[in-house]
């Protein structure tokens, strides 16, 4: 059954409508791109995903229920969408904030430090990281509840090539585990390295939902 459903999604801002009657569903178990040029819409399906923004109209499921009704939301879905939103802290203190609301036991701040590579920079502040540092918080932050849907919006965007294999190779993992792994970007050749499936859209609207091989060979 889908971890995510997105069900007739629209959303407008103002007079632009940047996700249009958009429906998918995002399996377990692999690794899903979310693919389309810049400004097709996105961030703003994967916000309204985690609640970050109200539809317009129709529905997003995830887990089985609207990320707002989730108990303990991180433990079930974790994102890496805007990095620009962890700052003045520490690296440690943004996480143990965010492990205490979640009521996620301090110890697995330390766990998710060591498995993103950022324990050597825990106590330094969070704004002074270089972009391939933030990133990696960015997906620290996603992976504290142990979730078993990750959602990562242009994760290789700005880091390093050692990042980029890195952050690779890290989706590959946790689709093997069985969690659901949904990423974005605007690049094909990203898509056809790490993802198994494609859903692409463009302009807000569906323009194909099928494996990589079968996007490919069509296209
Ligand atoms: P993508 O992530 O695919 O680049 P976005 O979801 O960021 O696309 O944007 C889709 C469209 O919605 C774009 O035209 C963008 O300018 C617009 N948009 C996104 N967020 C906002 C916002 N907060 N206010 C106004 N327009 C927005
Ligand atoms: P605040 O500090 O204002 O409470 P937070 O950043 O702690 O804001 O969280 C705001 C909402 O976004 C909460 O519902 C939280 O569970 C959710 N949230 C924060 N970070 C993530 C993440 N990495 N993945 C999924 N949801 C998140």
């Amino acid at each position: 059954s889908a971890a995510i459903e997105v069900r007739n999604l629209t959303k407008r801002y103002g007079r632009t409508t940047a996700v249009d009657g958009l429906s998918f569903e995002v399996r377990p178990g692999r690794v899903t791109g979310f693919l389309g040029p810049n400004g097709a819409g996105k961030s703003t399906t994967m916000r309204a995903i985690v609640g970050l923004d109200r539809p317009t109209s129709g529905e997003v499921l995830v887990a089985g229920s609207r990320y707002d009704q989730l108990d303990q939301p991180l433990r079930h879905v974790g994102a890496l969408l805007d990095v620009s939103v962890h700052r003045g802290r520490t690296v440690r203190a943004h996480l143990t904030g965010l492990a205490r609301s979640n009521r996620i036991p301090a110890a697995r701040v330390t766990e998710v430090l060591e498995i993103v590579g950022l324990t050597a920079v825990a106590d330094k502040r969070a704004k002074g990281l270089s972009l391939g540092m933030a990133q990696r918080l960015g997906v620290a932050a996603a992976l504290l509840g142990d979730p078993q849907v990750l959602l990562l919006d242009e994760p290789v965007n700005g880091l390093d090539p050692e990042g980029i294999l890195w952050i690779r190779a890290l989706m590959k993992r946790l689709a093997a585990e069985g969690r659901t792994v949904f990423v974005s970007s605007h690049l094909m050749s990203e898509m056809a390295l790490t993802a198994d499936h494609l859903i692409v859209i463009g302009q807000g609207r569906l323009l194909a939902d099928s494996s990589v091989t079968e996007f490919v060979s069509r296209n």
